[in-house]
């Protein structure tokens, strides 16, 4: 029998104010994982804390803006001064800026690089050592990294989002490579959502509808008809179970994979 137990893991979840990171931190925390939840909206991430420590689950907030190095090293010296330990971080946060190609400033592709790209390296510089001093007495550690199925294919208004999806990609997979082959028994995967019903998801279709791509909000759900071979959109609690997978030791033999969690969209 795998074990898909996490009691007794230290995970930090980024940008876990609210959508998938929120979810997430409520699932794994239901699993025995003891959560550090982090993100950029102090009030949002103290209030899912506290919505774990209400129903006796084990976490704590912390602030934390992804793109800062500062605050990196001050998150994981917090994981070693309270737990001395780091088995599993999720890189979560991240923006899509729904921007055509041809509007596209160079400020603006700079900035979705920066929050979603740079963030996830820094963020597995600061942490990787603390997570392979963990994995010596465990079945390993795992970083599990938020790409998007516009890591794989391609999408409209999203040149600088796919850009940056693709290469949280193909980070993961160089990174699972050579964090494998230094002996650190930590694994790193991608995980490749399609629409799913959070701000961020919800965005791309409203600004579809402002740019004049689709008329109007029935076009939008008609279209759920004929793009989501399930019929309907992905929820947070979806990509949540991968991620649970991919931090559990059941998962302990998966590396430089990419996990799609779509219903199908991006193969019809
Ligand atoms: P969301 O907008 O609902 O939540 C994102 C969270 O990240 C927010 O709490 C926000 O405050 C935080 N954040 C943003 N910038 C930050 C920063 N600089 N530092 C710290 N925190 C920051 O988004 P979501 O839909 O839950 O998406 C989560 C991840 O999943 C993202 O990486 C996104 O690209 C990816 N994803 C989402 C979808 C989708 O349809 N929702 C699909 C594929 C991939």
């Amino acid at each position: 029998m795998q074990n898909f137990d996490l009691t007794g893991k230290v995970i930090v979840i980024t940008g876990a104010a609210k959508g998938i990171g929120e979810q997430c931190a409520y699932d794994l925390a239901d699993m025995g994982a003891t959560i550090v939840a982090t993100d950029i909206d102090k009030a949002g991430v103290e209030a899912t804390a506290a919505k774990i420590l209400e129903s006796n689950g084990k976490a704590m907030a912390i602030k934390h803006d992804v793109t800062s190095e500062a605050d990196w090293e001050k998150v994981v010296a917090t994981c070693k001064q309270q737990f001395s330990r780091l088995d599993v971080l999720v890189n979560n946060a991240g923006i899509m800026m729904n921007i055509p190609f041809a509007l596209c400033s160079y400020e603006d592709f700079k900035k979705q690089q920066t929050i979603n790209v740079d963030s996830v390296f820094i963020g597995c510089k600061a942490a990787y050592e603390l997570m392979a001093e963990s994995g010596k007495t465990t079945a390993g550690s795992s970083i599990i990294n938020l790409s998007s199925i516009f890591g794989q294919i391609s999408g409209p208004m999203h040149s600088a989002y796919c850009a940056s999806k693709g290469a949280v990609r193909m980070m993961s997979k160089a990174m699972a490579v050579e964090l494998g082959r230094m002996g650190t028994k930590i694994r790193v995967n991608s995980v490749h959502p399609g629409p799913v019903n959070t701000e961020l998801g919800l965005s791309a279709a409203k600004d579809a509808e402002k740019l004049g791509l689709v008329d109007d909000a029935d076009e939008r759900n008609k279209m759920v008809g004929t793009l989501f071979p399930m019929g309907r959109w992905g929820e947070a609690q979806d990509v949540a179970g991968v991620i649970a997978f991919l931090a559990a030791d059941a998962s302990q033999f998966v590396t430089g994979t990419e996990l799609v969690v779509d219903g199908a969209y991006s193969i019809v």
